[in-house]
């Protein structure tokens, strides 16, 4: 008999809201009783959907900014979500989880390069979190070209998922498809439901009770067909319990009663593709994501979802001049000391998380040992080419006003490489970049780029 089935996936993220300098969350303006954003998601959605055993019946990725943050902060919640993650690999063989590249980097208008380090960095901090290697990864906004794939399939990723129209030619989404990239290499790709997704996720009277949703919608979408068909819906995971109240208990219903009642079962992509791999090639649309309708312009300029955002294309070519002064320093400084500068920048998120030593990396990366001043130099040209990496966070384009925390803290991780840049280099690098950021402007806002930037400047200077 042929089966019906059911995936849905939460995408959990929040960018670092750290504030450089400090490690630590400001108070935040509207969480409150709580005293930032993540806690106030915390107790409304993760913490619940984890308690519920939620995590252990969809498919999920959970940002690698976010589980660090619950690593330090919401201890009882990350052990819930591994514990339900390791249930699914001991009854399955396979994690319900998802890997997602670092920073949640638009990685279509990244270089090669970067597109590596997120994607490594990505599965580092997912082997950190859940003890194996990762499957799956969910791509930052499901931003894609064939480049972002080919790394990823390079890097042992067997599949992603994307939305239907990212397809060329329309597909099946009840099947998973194949992607053929060069060198023979291949990307399974889940292609989510379009309708039903929308639906779940912005009509809030489809999601009040979890009978009526299968009767009314869910039901709709399955073929008269003799093969067995999976329907995969993408969400927002806070959408259950933080942007709409009660739906991680409408999640539970559905997961656990309503489906089965239904015949309907609930899986996710790492279990569905064992007994169904892809037979039909697809060909995608490159530089698409699922949040643009011009593909993943709103990260670059204005586009129609964000119109009056003219300051997007110069804080890029200011992003891009900054890494590109970062990175020449890194590769004259490092010259002969360290093996192979790109590989030893992968490897760093090792000491980031925390699972190796400074030294011992150092030991593993150097092509002979250093001085200590040498070594203090290659601390400080690591340091910012993490926060190069994460002044690409892409929050800091998405929305339409210039005059926020997320373009701020872009700016901020940017004033930082670049001002540990300068003290390992001896280079006067800030003059540079002025006249990039002069060129950003939003009139709406009371703080220009340049004041943003000269305040990081100054506090990382007299803390250094
Ligand atoms: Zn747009």
């Amino acid at each position: 008999m042929n089966r019906r089935a059911l995936c849905i996936h939460g995408h959990f993220y929040q960018p670092t809201r750290e504030d450089p300098l400090t490690g630590t969350i400001p108070q935040e303006r509207g969480s409150e009783p709580y005293s930032n954003w993540n806690e106030k998601i915390n107790a409304t959605c993760y913490l619940p959907n984890a308690q519920l055993g939620n995590f252990e019946k969809i498919s999920f990725d959970l940002g690698p900014t976010l589980a660090g943050w619950m690593e330090r902060n919401a201890e009882t919640t990350l052990e819930l979500v591994k514990t339900s993650e390791q249930k699914n690999v001991a009854k399955w063989g396979s994690g319900n989880a998802l890997a997602q590249p670092y920073h949640h980097t638009i990685l279509p208008l990244s270089s090669r390069q970067d597109k590596v380090t997120q994607v490594r960095w990505g599965i580092a901090d997912y082997v950190h979190t859940f003890g194996h290697a990762p499957e799956g990864m969910w791509l930052p906004e499901t931003a894609v070209d064939l480049e972002t794939l080919s790394v990823m399939a390079e890097n042992g990723i067997q599949f992603t998922i994307l939305a239907p129209w990212q397809a060329v030619e329309p597909v099946d989404v009840t099947q998973p498809s194949r992607v053929e990239l060069p060198g023979g290499r291949s990307m399974s790709v889940f292609f989510y439901h379009s309708g039903l997704s929308t639906c779940i996720s912005f009509n809030a009277d489809a999601t009040v009770n979890a009978d009526a949703f299968i009767q009314n919608n869910l039901k709709n979408a399955y073929a008269d067909s003799s093969n067995d068909q999976l329907i995969l819906l993408a969400s927002d995971g806070e959408l259950y319990g933080h942007h709409q109240s009660f739906r991680d208990k409408f999640l539970n219903y559905l997961l656990n009663g309503s489906l089965s009642r239904e015949e309907i079962e609930y899986t996710y992509p790492g279990r569905w593709i064992k007994e169904h791999p892809p037979v039909k090639v697809a060909h995608i649309r490159e530089r698409t994501s699922w949040s643009c309708d011009e593909g993943v312009r709103r990260w670059e300029d204005a586009c129609g979802c964000t119109p009056d955002s003219s300051w997007k294309r110069p804080l890029r070519n200011f992003m891009d001049a900054t890494a590109g002064l970062v990175d020449e320093q890194y590769l004259r400084l490092t010259r002969g000391w360290l093996k192979d500068p790109w590989q030893a920048r992968d490897d760093f998120i090792r000491v980031v998380l925390g699972d190796q030593s400074f030294s011992g990396w150092e030991n593993e990366q150097t092509a002979r040992p250093l001085h200590n001043d040498e070594a203090q130099v290659l601390r400080c040209l690591l340091k910012a080419q993490f926060e190069r990496q994460r002044m690409y966070t892409s929050c800091g384009w998405f929305f339409e006003e210039f005059d926020r925390i997320e373009p701020r803290n872009n700016i901020r991780y940017a004033a930082h490489a670049l001002v540990l840049t300068e003290s390992a280099s001896g280079e006067d690098l800030l003059p540079k970049v002025m006249p990039l950021l002069r060129q950003i402007r939003d009139e709406r806002g009371s703080s220009t780029a340049e004041e943003m930037f000269e305040q990081a400047v100054r506090r990382f200077k007299e803390n250094a």
